[in-house]
């Protein structure tokens, strides 16, 4: 059986440290490992359509920075297919025929749907094609065969759902075409990154994450703001770990976890401050994403190439879709031309 990884980001903004650990990385990881037949990364411009219909400038403007990010990253195209979903227009005819096989009621109780319908504020004025999202995701999947979707923990409901497809498919049409795709989580504690804020999950629409590429000034700036314990108010009050910002990044970024375990007790103890920790996870942060920085100015200086990626991997992506689709439509009896 072919191997086949699949992931993507919508383009509403530039990708923030929570893409970085939750999904980036592992996809890079995966990408350089040789253990995939193919490797497909999409920037579904489509999906950030269904809850931005009045705004596709802003879509359009992060189309290039997407990719940037990506290549900053160390997505390679000479191993990763990249492209756009509007450029594959088999991915929207498969999600046609996937509509036919879930219900309103099931889309309506996936969590992560119902969650974001609320946390935009749609109540019973959402889009229809933000609702059905869950479905052409499966289509983004499937139309490439994917087997493998390397994602954080949100985007779990939605797996699940794309394999009640695959299921349906098989029992109606033909148990060979598709296989259950897998989720790849990334290491413990990464599959949610929490804000800068502590409030919710680091996300492009909450405003509360720290950018890829964010420059020195503005990264320390956000460090310095981040939440901490509010009850820590002296030096040498006891402090706590828990739910502590600074601690939770940390113990994801900084490489000396010896350090970070007795800053902890100190910390607990009474007599080490916020700033002083602070000035450490700033200094963690800053080599982390100082190379990340560097390579992403280089592809900035000639976005024209970044679009040309973008161009050659919509034409490779194509070719690919275009086969599942027929053999779609010849289980399902439909494809009456033989095309
Ligand atoms: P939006 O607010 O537009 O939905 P987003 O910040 O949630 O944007 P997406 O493009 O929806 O980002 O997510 C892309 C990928 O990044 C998904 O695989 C998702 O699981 C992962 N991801 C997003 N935010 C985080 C986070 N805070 N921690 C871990 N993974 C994340
Ligand atoms: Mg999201």
């Amino acid at each position: 059986m072919e191997k086949v990884m699949l992931t993507g980001d919508r383009p509403t903004g530039r990708l923030h440290l929570g893409h970085y650990v939750g999904s980036l990385k592992n996809r890079v990881q995966l990408q350089n490992s040789g253990e995939f037949d193919q490797v497909f990364i999409m920037i579904a411009d489509q999906q950030a359509l269904t809850d931005n219909a009045d705004n596709p400038q802003k879509i359009r403007d992060h189309v290039a920075e997407v990719a940037m990010d990506y290549l900053a990253v160390g997505v390679d195209p000479s191993k990763a297919t990249v492209f756009l979903q509007s450029d594959i227009p088999e991915i929207a005819e498969l999600n046609m025929y996937f509509q036919n096989l879930v219900t309103v009621s099931r889309v309506q109780r996936n969590p992560t749907v119902k969650a974001e319908i609320q946390q935009k504020g749609f109540g019973e004025s959402v889009p229809v094609g933000f609702f059905v999202y869950s479905i052409s995701q499966a289509a983004d999947i499937l139309a490439f065969r994917g087997t493998h979707v390397p994602a954080g923990e949100d985007q779990k409901p939605l797996i699940e759902q794309a394999n009640e497809i695959v299921a349906t498919f098989g029992r109606y049409y033909d148990p060979n075409l598709f296989q259950p795709i897998e989720l790849v989580l990334p290491p413990k504690g990464m599959e949610r990154l929490v804000g800068i804020d502590g409030r919710g999950k680091m996300s492009k629409s909450l405003n509360n994450g720290i950018y890829l590429a964010d420059d020195e000034d503005i990264i320390q700036k956000k460090v310095m703001k981040m939440y901490t314990d509010p009850n820590h108010i002296n030096v040498a009050d006891p402090g706590q770990v828990e739910g502590n910002v600074v601690f939770t990044y940390l113990d994801i970024f900084c490489p000396d976890k010896e350090l970070v375990a007795s800053l902890k007790a100190q910390y607990q103890a009474g007599g080490l401050g916020d700033v002083k920790l602070k000035r450490l996870l700033n200094d963690v942060l800053q080599e982390e994403l100082r190379p990340i920085r560097q390579r992403r100015l280089e592809f900035a200086k000639d976005p024209a190439q970044v679009m040309k990626m973008l161009e050659e991997g919509g034409r490779r992506a194509r070719q690919t879709a275009a086969v599942t689709l027929s053999q779609a439509k010849t289980s399902m009896g439909i494809n009456y031309f033989n095309r």
